[in-house]
């Protein structure tokens, strides 16, 4: 019996997706294949793909284009793309500069290197993908996004990883421009102990990855299914069928597959038990918000992220996760706004059909703050929702073949992309894409960080769960 509650929420099985979820605007309206499925189940599939976001759409796009004549079905426990990528904020930025002392620490310069460029090289292909299948309707904004340091520590850490990173990858030289306070509040009317301006984009993801699914459905309907409202309840490995040896439970029946590839992220410990804990889901909070006509627009140019040192007090179980994330919509002038602060067993929960009254109120209060609007003003609230992200205790994605620890079944032909911590614009295209290379045995060692890979140590010491608590509470 675990004696840490902390122990308790992080390890407890994530079961499926709610099937009520909040609505987040994002979804509305629905896209017409949301709620596709064959008239029967298909009974057998080469690669049976888990999950309908970002991660899942990579996959599938990879391994179609890659492999002449693969039979592939996608599985979906609610509708299309209605988990993470349906419900986030909307930010297309990586986190290299607040990231880069901890990654030399714990990685060495080089490996930190590797990671800072996936993410950047992942958010240039993800404009190159809305381009190719959603070019009006995701909506993509090139922006400056403003990161502002609410406190010192915070900033001097920044700046440090700033000039770390410029001396260590040349070619990222100039990409942050680090602002004094001063600058912060004569030139973007923003109060913090410092910022900084980074080259970043906005878009409207669910659009994106719907749009894409349906015309891969369109290309290659002779060899895709998608089978939404299909939830993969469990997964059995028969031994004695050796040309399709896994069984996905479903209650539309069973489908017999090759190969299984999980793109659950935060609900990928239900069908891989052995994740649990090392992968943990954490909810978050978005708010679409209405500043009236008197605030300007500014959704063409800029996004902001204001940071803060993360707070976890035992006593009250309060969790404030350190980060509110902010855009703008450029056609309409809302604000789409993110962040937490609220019981630790509200954000580490699997459930999205419920937002926790004060998560919201908290977000009405601190954006007008945010940007200067002091009183006690509330912007009107458009919507308000909840998604569930996967987090792991080393902070980054996890991906490759799911180990017999993680199945607890028999059988080397399960694949695993989960646990994108927050920035899964910034990691999930070629996490999938490094995975379905992984599958059809290309070698992808040059560009997917070996940080990022499943061996023996991260999952047994990394991601041991003591030391993910530690992560979490910072003094466990
Ligand atoms: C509130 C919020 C704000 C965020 N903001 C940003 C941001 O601004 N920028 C950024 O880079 N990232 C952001 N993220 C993170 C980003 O959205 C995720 O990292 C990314 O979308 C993960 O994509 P995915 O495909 O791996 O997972 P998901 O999009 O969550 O897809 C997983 C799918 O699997 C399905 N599923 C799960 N279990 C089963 C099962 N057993 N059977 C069948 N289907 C199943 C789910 O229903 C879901 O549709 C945010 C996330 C949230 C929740």
């Amino acid at each position: 019996m675990p004696s840490n509650p902390l122990q308790t929420l992080l390890t407890q099985d994530p079961g499926l997706p709610n099937p009520n979820p909040t609505s987040a605007y994002w979804q509305s309206p629905s896209h017409p294949l949301s709620n596709t499925q064959s008239p029967t189940l298909v009974l057998t599939t080469d690669i049976a793909i888990i999950g309908s976001g970002i991660t899942g759409l990579s996959v599938l796009l990879t391994l179609l284009e890659r492999h002449p004549d693969l039979k592939m079905t996608v599985l979906e426990a609610r509708s299309l793309c209605s988990g993470a990528t349906g419900r986030n904020g909307g930010q297309l930025a990586a986190n290299a500069g607040e990231e880069y002392v901890h990654l030399v620490e714990e990685y060495g310069r080089e490996e930190a290197g590797k990671i800072v460029r996936f993410t950047f090289e992942n958010l240039r292909r993800m404009r190159e993908l809305a381009r190719r299948f959603a070019r009006e309707e995701s909506e993509v904004q090139e922006v400056v996004k403003v990161r502002v340091f609410l406190e010192e520590a915070g900033f001097e850490r920044f700046r440090r990883g700033v000039d770390a990173l410029e001396r260590d990858v040349p070619e990222l030289k100039g990409v942050y421009t680090v602002l004094e306070s001063e600058v912060l509040k004569r030139d973007y009317h923003l109060d913090g102990a410092g910022g900084a301006l980074l080259p970043a984009g906005t878009l409207w993801p669910y659009r994106l990855v719907t749009k894409a699914f349906a015309s891969l459905w369109e290309e290659y309907a002779q060899r895709l299914n998608i089978e939404t409202q299909t939830p993969v309840t469990s997964i059995a490995f028969d031994g004695t069928n050796p040309s399709h040896p896994y069984i996905l439970h479903t209650p539309r029946g069973c489908l017999h597959a090759k190969k299984v590839v999980h793109c659950t992220n935060g609900h990928a410990g239900h069908l891989l038990p052995g994740l649990r804990g090392a992968v943990y889901p954490f909810k978050g909070t978005m708010t679409v918000q209405d500043g009236g006509s008197t605030v300007p627009n500014r959704g063409g140019d800029l996004s902001w992220g204001f940071h803060y040192p993360v707070i976890y007090d035992k006593q009250s179980s309060r969790y404030a996760g350190g980060l509110y994330y902010l855009m703008q919509n450029a056609k309409t002038g809302h604000f789409f706004f993110g962040g937490e602060d609220t019981r630790v067993d509200h954000c580490l929960s699997a459930d999205d059909s419920r937002v926790e009254e004060g998560s919201i109120t908290q977000l009405q209060q601190k954006l007008p703050q945010f940007l200067g609007h002091d009183g006690p003003e509330q912007w009107r609230l458009i919507s308000g929702w909840s998604g569930i992200m996967g987090f792991s205790g080393d902070g980054l994605p996890l991906v490759g073949r799911a180990n017999a620890a993680m199945t607890t079944r028999h059988g080397e032909g399960e694949y695993v992309a989960a646990a994108f911590n927050g920035y899964g614009m910034a990691n999930c295209l070629l996490a999938g894409e490094a995975l379905a290379k992984i599958m059809l045995d290309e070698d992808v060692s040059a560009w997917l960080p070996n940080a990022y890979g499943i061996h023996e140590t991260r999952v047994t010491e990394l991601l041991a769960v003591d030391r993910v608590i530690k992560s979490f509470a910072l003094d466990g």
